[in-house]
């Protein structure tokens, strides 16, 4: 019955485990895994190889040594791959918050290295030695930036908005305009936040239109704070009317009530000094008289995540003092990295260059279309006759709720399906789709109008020939 390699194989025919972890053939995984996952994977292999025998499929090709030892490596290598990998983002969102919204400068990149591998003064008074303050590493650069007196950092601005609220607003009221009340992705609610912070939330006006008096009669005995939320993922537009900061702040300061506002996003910088729409910037809304400012270290900001509250000395102070602020504080990673983009900002001259997200926001369409020339050839060698790839103008968008109606002339890969009617392209385009995300290096993409839209805003030049490399690789 041997002899024949293809032919079938009993129970009987598989070797022992012992004699296999021997062969020269698991020498490798052996010194690259270790003995434990080695005989566990093995083990795994064999009950498919008994299971194949029972059925009456294995046959001798399979029972080889350099056939089991190749798929054990192979089943190692894929078992030990990272779960977080980097991907190739074309999908047209810059700050895209499942993809990990910003990417760091590399200003970053040798404070975070350092942070890593070696002690740091995070709590440690250098000139002193004594016991320091974490915030203290990023605080007076806060408010040098924003305008703040003191500054603290949380987790993320929904960590931020919660010690607010629980610190301040606690068994009392926290008065917001009904066109204000946003859910953000991934189930942040300004309704559910006021809840778990214990907070009794007070809504005023209508979805379309507050009124400074709406404000002025909800204020009473009870009330904590008036409250203003940035509308990040949504826009109100027609019969509208909403009440600026300034003016909110003009109704509750008589009262003794402070301003709180939740910029979402926020950022440090003019936007339209680099051609983008205005977004808000923290220093306006300080300037505006608000009492606490909370915003997001990953979106607009371009630094890692993280949650900024910035404004009034006695209110920041009794932030940090609240138990809340132990449990959502940052890691020394994340000061590590938000300090160098902190400081870019006093560096606006050479920001757009220097800031990888404000960099990727403001490429020519030129740029991008010159590169999507440069990389049509390449897919399409790769596709063949199925699909056809062509360079074209898309749209791109910030994300992240910053400037959620603007969007970026952009420019990138449009690839339809060659024939096979309506629901075969269909079919197609999905089956594309999963191939590129199915890539060592995943390249993810938008399916819209029958057309799979790779957009080139986040392709900047240093991984171009790497995404031509995915391509080529998508051939195989
Ligand atoms: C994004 C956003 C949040 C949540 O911020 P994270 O940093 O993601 O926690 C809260 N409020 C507003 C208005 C936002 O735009």
């Amino acid at each position: 019955m041997s002899g024949y390699e293809g032919a079938r194989a009993g129970a009987a025919d598989l070797p022992s485990l012992d004699r296999l972890l021997g062969m020269p053939e698991f020498q490798a995984a052996l010194a690259d895994f270790g003995r434990t996952q080695v005989t566990a994977a093995l083990r795994r292999d064999l009950d498919v190889r008994r299971a194949a025998a029972l059925a009456g499929t294995l046959t001798h090709d399979a029972l080889t040594p350099s056939a089991f030892g190749a798929r054990v490596l192979s089943a190692l290598t894929e078992r030990n791959r990272a779960t977080l990998r980097p991907v190739f983002n074309l999908t047209g969102t810059v700050l895209h918050t499942n993809l990990g919204r910003a990417m760091l400068p590399e200003a970053a990149i040798e404070s975070v290295l350092q942070a890593l591998t070696s002690p740091a003064n995070l709590e440690f008074d250098l000139a002193t030695g004594g016991r320091g303050d974490r915030d203290d590493l990023v605080a007076p650069l806060l408010c040098e930036l924003t305008g703040g007196e003191a500054a603290t950092v949380v987790n993320n601005n929904a960590a931020a908005v919660l010690l607010m609220l629980a610190t301040l607003a606690r068994r009392r009221e926290v008065v917001v305009s009904r066109g204000e009340l946003v859910e953000i992705g991934g189930a942040f609610r300004i309704p559910d936040i006021m809840t778990h912070a214990g907070a009794k939330l007070v809504e005023v006006g209508t979805t379309n239109r507050t009124h400074a008096a709406d404000y002025r009669n909800a204020i009473g005995d009870r009330t904590a704070l008036l409250m203003k939320v940035h509308c990040s993922n949504y826009e109100v537009t027609g019969f509208t009317k909403s009440v600026d900061v300034a003016e909110v702040v003009a109704i509750a300061k008589p009262h003794g009530v402070p301003v709180a506002v939740d910029l979402g996003s926020g950022t440090l910088a003019p936007m339209e000094r680099w051609g983008l729409p205005h977004e808000t910037t923290v220093q306006e809304t300080i300037a505006a008289g608000a009492d606490l400012v909370t915003f997001s270290g990953d979106k607009l900001l371009g630094g890692p995540q993280a949650g900024m509250i910035v404004g009034r000395k006695d209110l920041v102070a009794r932030i940090k003092k609240h138990p809340l602020k132990r449990a959502l504080r940052v890691g020394k990673l994340t000061l590590a990295a938000l300090e160098p983009v902190l400081r870019l900002y006093r560096d606006p001259e050479h920001l757009s260059e220097r800031l990888t997200t404000l960099r990727l926001l403001t490429r020519t369409r030129a740029d991008m279309a010159a590169q999507a020339e440069r990389l049509v050839p390449v897919l399409a060698n790769a596709l063949g006759e199925d699909y056809t790839v062509s360079a074209a103008p898309m749209v791109s968008q910030i994300g992240s709720g910053a400037l959620p109606v603007e969007q970026l002339p952009s420019y990138g890969l449009a690839i339809t399906p060659a024939g096979g009617g309506k629901r075969g392209a269909g079919r197609a385009l999905a089956r594309l789709e999963a191939a590129l995300r199915g890539l060592p290096y995943p390249v993810i993409g938008r399916i819209a109008e029958q057309t799979l839209w790779l957009d080139l805003r986040c392709l900047e030049a240093h991984d171009e020939a790497r995404l031509s490399l995915q391509f080529a690789e998508l051939r195989a």
